[in-house]
């Protein structure tokens, strides 16, 4: 490649300045200042540049968001048109504005069940936010104040703010933060695996509803407000519960009065091939669903609950006559600009067929990721469709070890290097890549991975890993 030298100062002058003045999300504080991040300056389909001018191929998707591929004129034109007809204008109490109302129209129209209401908010973990503060009021306007409590996972993931960090459950987040316990707790990781497990799935789904059965039974029913779960736990490592465990858990909730929240932040929005996966895929009709993220495709931050009319009527039938308002929402709850944009986005998946799409290459894409399993290196391949994660080992002990997690950020420096990029965590490497991805690029994907892997091996081999 041709480097373009005024470019590069550039890039290291971005650089500079991103070690000198930001702090990242998950930002790595052994390295803070010293190390400044890739400075990301261009897109188009699923590639992006560099502000030197190299190109990736992004099969992280953004962060699981970029799901129409980059540089889609008719997105920034429904953007820009909003922004030019009205950028702003406040969703609080009796206002809205019409993008607001039409997409809510839509996502009812989408939703499974008798969901037909909406909440925007502003991303996703307000969105997450939002549904717990409505599970408590749907109880305590029904004179049940204390039914509060909150059931979620180990390895689960729902988001960066106090209450959505408390709720999630990946060990290598837990820092010296804060973190909500009185009311929040974590039933087992329901991940599953068939290749590397050794009991069936029978006896591991028997397994996680006995233990939600005893964590009820310890809290007391009475005091649970509601379980949220993913249908599939994404940034927690791709994660599958046994077949069957959606819909049971559902049941077990149904049983006890509690209600059931779907995070469908990642497996909505076309990653599994249809716009909500919940009532298709796992046979769930919940109480409220969680998107965000691919809601825009990405292009502008926008997050929803969708409730069910039995919680939106209860919840106006039980407001006190002196009090009624809903005291929950953001200044940029459905922002104008935002709303527009995933107008345009179901439009244009609708036109284009995405979930179709998804529904044939993502087949196509596990099972080449998987044949990746015959490297060495290779602990496990899990996924479904557009959602995907390798694991990688030493041959040692399996896990996030000191020396797995090496291995698999060497294997992710070499992808970079070849101009791939997946997601590093812990020993995993993350792939969801955008929905409008083709065979022939799923192949580039996997033929850059494997060659990684290959480089990886060798270094393994050569005692420079860890
Ligand atoms: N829920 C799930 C399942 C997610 O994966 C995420 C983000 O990755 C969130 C919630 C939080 O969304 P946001 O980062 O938009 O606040």
């Amino acid at each position: 490649t041709v480097v373009d030298h005024s470019n590069r100062r550039d890039h290291q002058s971005l650089i500079a300045a991103d070690a000198r003045h930001v702090l990242h999300p998950w930002a790595d504080l052994s390295a803070l200042g010293q190390a400044g991040s890739l400075v990301i300056s261009e897109a188009g389909g699923v590639r992006v540049k560099d502000a030197d001018g190299r190109s990736y191929l992004d099969a992280i998707g953004g962060m699981w968001c970029m799901t129409l591929g980059y540089g889609r004129e008719e997105l920034a034109e429904a953007m820009a048109e909003q922004a030019r007809q009205m950028a702003y204008y406040t969703p609080f109490g009796d206002i809205t504005s019409e993008p607001a109302t039409r997409l809510a129209e839509m996502l009812a129209e989408l939703a499974p069940g008798d969901i037909n209401r909406v909440h925007f908010t502003t991303g996703g973990s307000t969105a997450v936010e939002s549904a717990i503060r409505t599970a408590h009021y749907f109880f305590a306007a029904q004179g049940r104040p204390e039914k509060f409590h909150v059931l979620s996972r180990i390895n689960a993931y729902h988001g960066g703010t106090y209450l959505t960090q408390s709720l999630s459950g990946k060990a290598a987040d837990r820092t010296h933060f804060h973190y909500e316990a009185d009311f929040v707790h974590h039933l087992s990781s329901p991940g599953y695996d068939p290749d590397i497990s050794e009991i069936s799935a029978e006896e591991r789904l028997r397994q996680l509803l006995d233990e939600m059965e005893a964590e009820i039974a310890r809290i007391g029913a009475e005091n649970i407000a509601c379980f949220i779960a993913e249908p599939i736990l994404a940034s927690g490592g791709v994660l599958t519960p046994p077949e069957g465990y959606q819909k049971a858990t559902l049941d077990l909730c149904r049983k006890h009065d509690i209600l059931y929240i779907s995070d469908e932040v990642v497996t909505g929005f076309g990653r599994l091939g249809h716009f909500f996966a919940s009532e298709v895929r796992f046979g769930l009709a919940p109480d409220m669903i969680i998107t965000a993220k691919g809601l825009t495709s990405g292009y502008q931050p926008l997050g929803a609950v969708l409730i069910s009319d039995r919680i939106s009527d209860a919840i106006s039938a039980a407001a006190p006559k002196d009090k009624p308002v809903f005291s929950n929402g953001f200044t940029y709850s459905g922002h104008p600009v935002a709303c527009a944009t995933a107008i345009a986005n179901i439009e244009i998946m609708q036109r284009e067929d995405i979930c179709g799409h998804v529904r044939e290459v993502g087949p196509y894409f596990i099972d080449r990721l998987r044949a990746l399993t015959d490297k060495s290196i290779v602990y496990t391949v899990r996924g479904d469709h557009l959602m995907a994660c390798v694991e990688c080992w030493t041959g040692e002990e399996a896990g996030p070890t000191a020396r797995n997690m090496a291995l698999a950020q060497r294997v992710d420096q070499y992808c970079q290097e070849a101009g791939l990029l997946v997601r590093p965590y812990e020993n995993l490497c993350i792939l969801s890549p955008p929905l409008v991805i083709t065979r022939e690029d799923i192949d580039r994907i996997v033929a850059i991975l494997g060659a990684a892997l290959d480089r990886a091996t060798q270094d393994l081999r050569a005692g420079t890993i860890g």
